[in-house]
């Protein structure tokens, strides 16, 4: 078996497992970028196959046409150049070989000249689209990022778990139209009759910047009870522990998230900003500030932003939230600032960090999707 000290043509290898080095030179990765880029191209060529069934009518809307089919252009030949030199540099050829795979798969398809389909009228409640772009985004952001300023700088990009939060986060983007349905309608259809007008009025006539950071704060009042009510209620634990399984810290793992914690802390969040009548833009740049916060607070990223720390969560704030210390547990609950901790007494941020991450009170939440989906509904909580 060779250990793959350089280009290795002495004969090929099939192995799903990762056997070899993963250093510069070694084919890896070139192997895993194509993979990543066969995979985009093959998911983009399904998009303007059936837009109907997989993208999203508002969004399909932005889209410079042109632009995006020169770039799948680029994307598949350098999916398919970087698969081929992944299978020259490295012994085990699974990885070119499945990226390639995908590539091809794609150019047969139609690849960039692939018929633009109709886009049929209302459809697309699957926003394959919206996952395609929030995973390139994210990762043009986040890689570089936590390469550069690490704070496990030993943590590889696919630490352990990250199939599980990659499908949570290929999920969450994928159904964003049904669980945006399911956030705002609560609030809309139940509480409707307790709004009041003269507050709804003196929210409406504030300047924009105001309203953007009273929504904020109410949002995270809201979302700070809620949070803390999911740490105290041991059915409501169980699905809350999901989040917690996760023991190693990055972008991703903030996505690891059970789908009826998401849906019960947006919906309930969404009810006062709803009923204080905040403006659609104030609404939406809120929206943008939450996708932003609740994903970096999870990076890794030795920044402490130190003058900031007690008016801004940051990923210090969050990092120990997410502690298996012991007198770190139910602390930090706030996600935009720790001004609520600091006010009802669960504010922890010692100097140092974490030395480890995950559950320290005994729950065994599986590791996979599906069991994590089932495991709120079975499990015996031990709290
Ligand atoms: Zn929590
Ligand atoms: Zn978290």
């Amino acid at each position: 078996m060779a250990e793959g000290t350089g280009p290795n043509r002495t004969g090929a290898h099939l192995s799903l497992q990762t056997t070899q080095p993963q250093k510069w030179g070694q084919g890896w990765i070139s192997g895993t970028l194509s993979i990543a880029l066969g995979g985009i191209g093959l998911g983009t060529v399904l998009c303007f196959h059936f837009p109907g069934q997989f993208t999203l009518p508002s969004l399909r809307e932005q889209y410079p046409l042109v632009y995006v089919l020169v770039l799948l252009h680029l994307v598949l030949v350098s999916g398919f150049l970087l698969g081929t030199i992944s299978l020259w540099l490295r012994y085990n050829k699974a990885l070119g070989l499945v990226g390639i795979l995908l590539a091809l798969t794609a150019a047969l398809l139609g690849g960039s000249q692939v018929p633009v389909g109709q886009a049929a009228g209302e459809g697309g409640w699957l926003g394959l689209d919206w996952f395609l772009l929030n995973l390139i985004l994210y990762s043009v952001v986040y890689l570089p990022l936590e390469r550069l300023f690490a704070l496990y700088p030993q943590q590889p990009v696919f630490r352990m778990g990250w199939q599980t939060d990659l499908t949570y986060f290929f999920l969450n983007t994928l159904l964003v139209q049904t669980t945006t349905l399911l956030t705002l309608s609560p609030a809309m259809i139940l509480f409707d009759w307790a709004k009041i007008t003269s507050l709804v009025r003196l929210v409406e006539s504030s300047p924009l910047l105001i309203q953007v950071i009273g929504a904020i704060m109410v949002a995270d009042f809201t979302q700070y009870w809620i949070h803390r009510t999911l740490h105290t209620i041991p059915l409501l634990w169980r699905f809350h522990a999901v989040h917690h399984s996760a023991q190693s810290m990055d972008w991703l793992a903030g996505s690891r998230l059970h789908l009826f914690d998401v849906i019960l802390t947006r919906a309930l969040t969404y009810v006062p900003i709803y009923l204080l009548g905040f403006s659609q833009t104030a609404v939406i740049l809120y929206v943008i500030v939450v996708v932003i916060q609740a994903t970096f607070i999870h990076a890794n990223v030795h920044w402490k932003f130190r003058p900031l720390r007690w008016l801004i969560a940051t990923p210090h704030f969050h990092h120990w939230h997410h502690s298996a210390e012991k007198e770190a547990m139910d602390k930090n609950f706030a996600v935009h600032t720790p001004v609520w901790d600091l006010l009802f007494g669960t504010f922890f941020l010692p100097e140092r960090w974490p030395g480890a991450y995950g559950l320290s009170n005994g729950d065994q939440v599986p590791k996979g999707w599906l069991g994590q989906f089932f495991y709120p509904f079975w499990s015996r909580s031990k709290t």
